[in-house]
């Protein structure tokens, strides 16, 4: 058994000392060799060296994606620059970008942790495994070439886009393992039957292991469906390293933090105050080894718990669950909280409309937010109907309202008319933020 195999499944003491001693290694390295820190932990009245237990690190200071725009682009490096062997920046959605530099100790570490998903999805060596995120600063592309590295896979960095030739090569060299975002996967999965392909047939395809933005359970039984695999969720941000914090097991029932790397901590994201597993609210993360771009507490804003309990599969690393969003994403429509993805899973339990969807959010006259889901409908359902049309639109409509007390006009539109995307996907426009 592989060491990396042997740490999945130690007991989970083990790993709670592994972490407590990364934890207090990594605030003194942070304290000694980074101006914030010294000055954020001090102001706090925080001394790292106090660290004896995990009520401790709940009483130290927060580092938040501001201070780390803020620091760009060298202020929060705890390593002389010639020891950086790597530098990514976060792909911006939601701003100025973060970067996030690696050791080469970091960057095995990184391969190691996405080999993790590979592993969980039964990979060896013989996979064949094809990258299709994007490669470049965005961390996804290298996140998972080092993973099929580490695993001695047979990697095909194809990066993401040109999507025929995508499949073709796919189908030609016999990818077992796609890793791109769930939504590139859905369009390459389009793509392929408009090309006359039967996907569960013509490729070779076992799993997918698609991450970096979320996605509903309906979407990933429709991509499941499609491309005749098994579909496994993967969680990073390049804040804390990319892809790999957390991957999916076969069991599907959440994702298991590489907790000997990273310690994590829900709180309430009002407050701040830790909440006890199985409550929903902001994730925090503390890098344990990480060296050139250590972090304590960076507060993620995605939404999340901690899923009590073992996970069948063996492994005792506790699990997140699959990502609600993130709290900048969240939708607040007259005072009720939605992410879209709870949108896009009642939507997806609409045959008539297809997984492509965009919601566009403005105000009225009066100032209130009026919210338009914008859904393509599927092949074959004909717009020139406007009963019929104006029948499901009301349809999805008192659906939305029933499960999620939020009232959302629905408006059809032609297949393809929204636009498609090699890499995230951008779900919400927010018409008040350019008014
Ligand atoms: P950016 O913040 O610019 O998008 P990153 O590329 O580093 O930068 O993306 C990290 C973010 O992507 C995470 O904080 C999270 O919001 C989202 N994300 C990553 N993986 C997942 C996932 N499996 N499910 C949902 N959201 C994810
Ligand atoms: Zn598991």
């Amino acid at each position: 058994m592989s060491k990396t195999q042997e740490i999945l499944r130690a007991p989970h003491e083990q790993i709670e000392k592994i972490q407590l001693e990364g934890i207090k290694r990594t605030a003194i390295n942070c304290y000694e060799n980074i101006p914030f820190y010294k000055q954020s932990f001090d102001e706090a009245g925080f001394d790292p060296h106090s660290i004896e237990s995990f009520d401790d690190v709940a009483r130290a200071p927060f580092v938040e994606k501001q201070d780390l725009r803020d620091a760009y682009p060298y202020g929060m490096l705890a390593v002389p620059l010639k020891e950086v062997k790597e530098i990514h920046m976060s792909s911006g959605t939601t701003g100025v970008a973060t970067v996030g530099a690696y050791t080469k100790h970091d960057i095995d570490i990184w391969g190691e942790c996405f080999a993790r998903g590979i592993l969980f999805a039964d990979g060896s060596d013989e996979d064949v495994v094809q990258v299709a995120y994007g490669y470049g600063l965005f961390t996804g592309g290298l996140g998972a070439h080092y993973g099929g590295h580490w695993m001695d896979a047979t990697v095909i960095p194809i990066s993401a886009g040109n999507t025929e030739r995508q499949i073709r090569v796919m189908r030609d060299m016999g990818t077992t393992i796609l890793c791109c975002t769930p939504s590139y996967a859905m369009h390459i999965a389009d793509t392929a039957i408009e090309m006359g392909l039967d996907p569960a047939r013509d490729l070779h395809l076992r799993a997918g292991i698609h991450g970096a933005e979320p996605f509903s359970d309906n979407f990933r039984a429709e991509l499941e469906r499609k491309l005749g695999y098994k579909v496994l969720d993967v969680y990073g941000l390049t804040e804390t390293m990319g892809p790999g914090v957390a991957n999916e097991c076969w069991e599907q029932k959440g994702l298991h933090i590489a907790e000997d790397h990273f310690y994590p901590e829900i709180i309430n994201p009002e407050t701040g105050e830790v909440l006890p597993d199985g409550e929903w609210g902001e994730l925090v993360l503390t890098t344990l080894d990480r060296e050139a771009s250590p972090v304590v507490r960076y507060r993620t804003r995605d939404i999340t718990r901690i899923i009590p309990g073992q996970c069948p599969c063996g492994c005792s690393h506790r699990r997140i669950d699959r990502i609600h969003g993130r709290t900048d994403d969240m939708l607040i429509i007259r005072g009720v909280n939605v992410f879209p993805s709870q949108i896009e899973d009642v939507m997806k339990t609409f045959d008539q409309v297809s997984s492509w969807y965009q919601i566009e959010v403005d105000t009225d006259h009066r100032s209130l937010d009026i919210v338009t889901l914008k859904a393509e409908v599927n092949p074959g359902f004909e717009l020139d109907s406007v009963a019929a049309v104006e029948r499901l639109q009301k349809e999805i409509s008192a659906t939305l309202k029933t499960a999620l007390s939020v009232g959302v006009r629905v408006k059809l539109v032609e297949p393809k008319s929204i636009p498609r995307s090699e890499g995230k996907a951008k779900r919400v426009i927010d018409l008040r933020k350019e008014k």
